[in-house]
């Protein structure tokens, strides 16, 4: 069900920015342990680079964070990889992401055909990755709001996945989990969390599981501009 994406060649990208270069950073993250091909194809898909500054473009497709403005980051290629493959093992098909961004991590959501709802609490951040959206053909629904009260209206969702590190998980989150439903977040201290999967069961109990160690910028509260 991967979508299909119609690049102009200047969205397609060209030199360090080219299919060919998209094509070794997915044997990079197969090589690293990545093997849902479903996930690897949309990363293949996606043109990362348009998700970044134009200054940083042709450093879009290491295996890296980078800077996308108010001290945030777009994850790293991996990390997204990671949370991808840990989401769709559960055969999701309504998704909530926490933490917007840059819009990368949506995109590679949508372009696996999942319904994407997304929360971002930067508005200019927001802004952007809605161009990013549109520009890309793809359906993304989004709003501006501190995410750690999730999206009740839009819920309940099979899978959520946080992008944003928290010192615990978020409780609202849990309950807008459907029966069964998985919710991805890194938890932990700033700068050192532990990617974490959330099963919560039919009867209401929780199964929760480490994935890996991750770093990820803070979950904040409140909104800003
Ligand atoms: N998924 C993003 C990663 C961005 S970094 C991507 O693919 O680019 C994490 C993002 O979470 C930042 O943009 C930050 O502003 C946002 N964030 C932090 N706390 C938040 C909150 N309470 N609600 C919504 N977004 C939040």
């Amino acid at each position: 069900m991967t979508m299909r994406m119609h690049l102009k060649p200047e969205a397609a990208g060209s030199g360090l920015t080219s299919q060919r270069v998209r094509d070794r950073l997915v044997e990079r993250l197969r090589a690293n342990g990545i093997a849902d091909e479903r996930v690897l194809n949309a990363i293949r898909t996606v043109p990362r680079h348009l998700f970044v500054d134009e200054v940083l473009a042709t450093r879009a497709y290491e295996d890296t964070a980078l800077p996308i403005g108010h001290g945030q980051t777009i994850s790293q290629p991996w990390v997204v990889a990671r949370m991808t493959e840990a989401l769709m093992a559960s055969e999701p098909k309504k998704v909530l992401e926490i933490g917007t961004g840059s819009g990368y991590q949506a995109a590679v959501l949508a372009a696996l055909g999942l319904e994407v709802h997304t929360v971002e609490r930067i508005g200019e951040l927001l802004r952007i990755a809605r161009k990013r959206f549109r520009t890309l053909g793809l359906t993304v629904r989004s709003k501006h709001d501190d995410g750690r009260i999730g999206w009740a209206e839009n819920g309940p969702f099979d899978a959520i996945l946080v992008t944003a590190g928290a010192p615990a998980l978020v409780d609202a989150l849990q309950q807008q989990l459907v029966p069964g439903g998985t919710l991805i977040a890194p938890v932990g201290a700033a700068n050192a969390q532990s990617l974490v999967k959330l099963v919560k069961r039919a009867d209401g109990s929780v199964d929760e599981q480490v994935l890996a160690p991750v770093v990820f910028v803070p979950l904040l509260s409140g909104i800003v501009d």
